[in-house]
């Protein structure tokens, strides 16, 4: 789950970070009243759950509240990769004097949280990594201990030469990690952390990402969900108990596990295709999931081709033919179907799907292949 900028900026705040302070607003108007009690300019910033604000107009800098207006109508409602912009947040305009970048994430390969620091952020972090990694510092913690003073030390020293900057860096690199481990985070960043014309160091971004299994035992911070900020698929998809993750390709995918999904994903690259989806239906026999996933892959107006691989295990291959002849009843459903299904009732299944007019087939390799060539003819 992903926090807005304000909602991290929360959490930090608490955690003692120094942040500007910040006010959210839904309208111009309110955006106006905001900048004209904090006088003197402000910055007007999209609360979407997207990085690249900056550079996609998200971001405005004003020097008034007629001007923060202004801004606030252009900024509410646009789009930025996808998301609309229901909110702004508005604070007063920092001067800034250095932009460095901070940041936890949990490594895969160290097995821990791994603090990545940087003197040269802003908002061309990723070309930095990608050009001059040498330019990024990085330290597994371990989260017996955190993230000890003299290994903050350390790091801040690769952000600042003046030692009063370094010992403020240090202590925000260590209030950030306790923020991270208290939301349950698989990341949090400051980018920019500034330094502004009286030489104090601020987080002037925030973006913290919650571990969805961590919800559950932290309630404030599930709380922080912001649905109408979500892809209306992946609600929806989470409502019905279906894993779904929105992928850039035409294949969709419904499959009942997730090894079995990612392998399908895997064979539909082998055949060179490009999957649309990730969705687990899961290892229940619900005919309704069927229903709900049909309609969630059918949403997706790049998907050429939908592919259900079915192996029946506790999920039974008649409950799932009759969620596909349900759902195709239900709706206009135009995107061939590419149906394999294997186990549990198996022959009760291709019964149904005769029935109702379609096929079934039993070999995974063959129903990929499939799928993929249906997809790139109907390109
Ligand atoms: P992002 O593009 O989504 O990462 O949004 P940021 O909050 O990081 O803002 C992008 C850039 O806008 C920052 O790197 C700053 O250069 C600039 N910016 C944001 N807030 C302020 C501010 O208060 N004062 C000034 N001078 N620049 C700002
Ligand atoms: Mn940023």
């Amino acid at each position: 789950m992903n926090l807005h900028e304000y909602q991290a900026r929360t959490l930090l705040k608490a955690a003692g970070v120094p942040v500007p302070d910040g006010e959210v607003a839904t309208t111009p108007d309110e955006v106006e009243t905001i900048a004209r009690a904090m006088g003197g300019g402000v910055v007007i910033k999209a609360q979407v759950h997207s990085g690249g604000r900056g550079k996609a107009g998200g971001v405005k800098l004003v020097e008034n509240a007629a001007e923060a207006r202004a801004a606030a109508e252009k900024i509410l409602g646009m789009t930025i990769k996808g998301l609309t912009v229901n909110k702004v947040l508005v604070a007063p305009a920092a001067k800034i004097t250095s932009e460095s970048y901070v940041g936890i994430i949990v490594d895969r390969e160290s097995q821990r949280p791994v603090i990545m620091v940087s003197p040269e952020g802003g908002v061309d972090i990723e070309e930095v990594a990608a050009k001059t990694p040498d330019k990024i510092f990085k330290l597994a913690i371990d989260p017996r201990f955190g993230l000890m003073p003299y290994q903050a030390m350390s790091l801040a020293f690769k952000l600042y030469d003046d030692v009063k900057q370094v010992r403020q860096a240090a202590v925000v690199m260590q209030r950030l990690y306790q923020a991270f481990v208290d939301a349950g985070g698989s990341l949090a960043e400051i980018n920019p952390l500034i330094t502004n014309d009286e030489g104090a160091v601020l987080a002037l971004d925030a973006k913290i990402s919650v571990d969805d299994n961590e919800l559950d035992r932290k309630p404030a911070i599930a709380e922080l969900r912001d649905l109408s900020a979500e892809a209306e698929a992946e609600i929806a998809a989470r409502e019905a108990g279906l894993s779904f993750i929105k992928l850039d390709g035409y294949v969709g995918c419904c499959v009942n596990g997730a090894g079995l999904a990612m392998a399908t994903m895997d064979l539909v690259k082998y055949y060179g295709g490009e999957p649309a989806n990730f969705l687990d239906i899961g290892g229940s026999s619900n005919p309704e999931k069927v229903v709900t996933a049909l309609k969630i892959i059918g949403a997706d107006s790049n998907v050429r081709s939908v592919l259900f691989n079915i192996f029946g295990g506790i999920t039974r291959c008649d409950d799932v033919a009759n969620g596909i002849v349900a759902a195709t009843s239900q709706m206009s459903f135009e995107i061939p179907l590419v149906i394999r299904l294997t186990g549990t009732n198996e022959k009760l299944a291709v019964q149904i799907l005769e029935e109702a007019g379609f096929s079934a087939l039993n070999d995974m390799d063959e129903a990929v292949e499939k799928a993929v060539q249906i997809a790139k003819e109907a390109a």
